[in-house]
């Protein structure tokens, strides 16, 4: 049969200087996976994954001189090497033969033909291989049929899926974050294998689970991730607490609702919106604290007390176990976890220009994203509720424009500090200044005074009267 030929579509200068420099070491060279699955599917990509039948490093030392490239970085354990070229990713390696340990996803690795190296790939849509050698320039080497399930929208394993799990557990989360990335679905047999070695998961580390994690979250629906991920029995194995949002308990014929679904709806919701991966996070743990703070009350049925803020108290346990950063963006996603209802609380009352001004004040530069958060979580099925809660945020939204404009409270930094308290009054670090600077603060915030120097200086005297203090005269000397 004849073979299918792409090279209309591998037409970059570079893969041209492969050829060459391939046909001239008599090395056969395909490139393959990720790049040719994108080529199929008109996703741009540029990654590029060379494997020749012969040596990957001396195969890109040799195309790196033909291309004037000076910088190679060479992983000699790996037998890879790599390089950029005009902001292409080059990535070279020799055909392999893998086999694999009960306990570890490193493989033992020897050299193998194209077909052995095919053999080791995750999916049948991440097999497939363009020959690069001058005679059969741009040739589809595809013995898996991935080009089929390309078009089936099928993620599917080359070999019996059992083994390609065991032997690398890590592709149980490759398979699903592709099937969310690309809108496909995975085949029964290949999803059942994953649910079968779900145990497996834990030789993974928690940075190479978090990575697809992320992935799958900078989707544009990951709720399908995380459904795929509930349903073979992952995501209790790594992060039980979300698992745990799962449910609607019933007392007294009164229900509520279930956080799980909730949660995730509003995780899709907030992605048109923010491609912030920590936003994205956010929207993610907002109700975290759900099923820990759930109480039944005969008069009010179900309650959530506190879930903001001990759901900010669980997120430093929750990121040290998935190995997610605890720096800054860690305290971003606390804040607004922490801040969640307000902008709700707010709006569901009338909306007074102190309440917002606090607002303001509490979320500082990340209001915004906070009012993004808040939208998103108006899931209710209630079309006359929606468009309420939507209209007072509108609401909300303006007042939070009209009143920064006006007080400039974003960022907000003391007129008053507590240095110049210390040195009026002649004191020296004590309660006293806390308390005045705190009276100051908050009659700015209900709008007793304006944000301003002289206003809160003269408030300062006042407070430090009532306090028993006075002004010490600046000497003349
Ligand atoms: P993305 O760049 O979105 O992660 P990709 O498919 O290019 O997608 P890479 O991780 O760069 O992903 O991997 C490149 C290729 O290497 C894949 O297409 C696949 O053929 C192969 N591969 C990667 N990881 C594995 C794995 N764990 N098991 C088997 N093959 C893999």
């Amino acid at each position: 049969m004849e073979k299918k030929n792409y090279r209309d579509h591998i037409s970059q200068d570079f893969f041209r200087s492969i050829s060459e420099t391939a046909d001239k070491l008599g090395c056969e060279a395909y490139v393959i996976g990720g790049f040719v699955r994108d080529m199929f599917l008109g996703r741009p990509c540029k990654d590029v994954d060379i494997v020749t039948a012969g040596d990957g490093i001396e195969l890109a030392e040799a195309v790196a001189r033909k291309l004037n490239v000076h910088k190679v970085s060479v992983f000699k354990n790996f037998g890879t090497a790599m390089f950029m070229f005009r902001g292409w990713q080059l990535e070279f390696v020799g055909a392999r033969k893998e086999s694999y340990q009960q306990n570890s996803r490193n493989p033992e690795v020897t050299p193998g033909t194209i077909t052995d190296d095919q053999l080791r790939r995750d999916f049948t849509i991440n097999a497939l291989a363009l020959s690069l050698n001058l005679n059969h320039f741009g040739d589809l080497v595809d013995p898996f049929d991935g080009v089929g399930d390309l078009s089936r929208k099928i993620i599917k394993t080359p070999l019996d899926p059992g083994i390609t799990f065991s032997d690398d557990p890590l592709r149980m989360l490759r398979a699903i974050r592709f099937s969310c990335q690309l809108n496909f679905e995975i085949a029964e047999p290949t999803f059942k294998a994953i649910a079968a070695n779900s145990s497996r998961i834990d030789i993974i580390s928690k940075e190479r689970i978090s990575e697809e994690l992320n992935k799958i979250i900078l989707t544009q629906k990951p709720s399908k991730g995380f459904i795929l991920l509930d349903k073979a029995e992952l995501l209790q194995r790594f992060f039980p607490q979300f698992v745990a949002l799962k449910g609607a308990e019933y007392i007294e014929g009164k229900g509520h609702k279930d956080n799980f679904y909730h949660t995730l709806e509003v995780l899709d919701r907030i992605c048109p919106n923010t491609d912030n991966l920590w936003l994205r996070w956010s929207a993610l743990l907002h109700d975290i604290a759900k099923p820990v703070t759930k109480r039944f009350e005969q008069s009010t049925g179900w309650t959530f007390h506190g879930h903001e803020f001990k759901g900010m108290k669980m997120i430093p346990a929750i990121f040290t176990q998935l190995r997610l950063p605890l720096n800054e963006k860690m305290k971003y996603v606390q804040k607004m976890v922490q801040l969640h209802l307000r902008p709700i609380v707010l709006s569901e009352d009338e909306v007074t220009d102190s309440a917002v001004r606090r607002l303001l004040f509490d979320a500082g530069d990340d209001i915004d994203d906070l009012m993004t958060l808040c939208e998103a979580d108006i899931t209710s099925k209630n079309p006359e509720k929606v468009k309420r809660y939507m209209r007072n945020f509108e609401i909300v939204r303006r007042k939070l424009k009209e009143i920064e404009e006006k007080d400039k409270l974003r960022n907000w930094q003391p007129p008053v500090t507590g240095e110049l308290i210390m040195e009026t009054f002649g004191i020296g670090p004590s309660k006293m200044v806390g308390i005045i600077k705190t009276s100051i603060r908050e009659a700015i915030l209900e709008g007793t005074i304006h944000n301003d120097k002289e206003e809160a200086f003269q408030m300062m005297l006042e407070e430090g009267e009532k306090l028993g203090l006075h002004p010490v005269s600046k000497s003349n000397d």
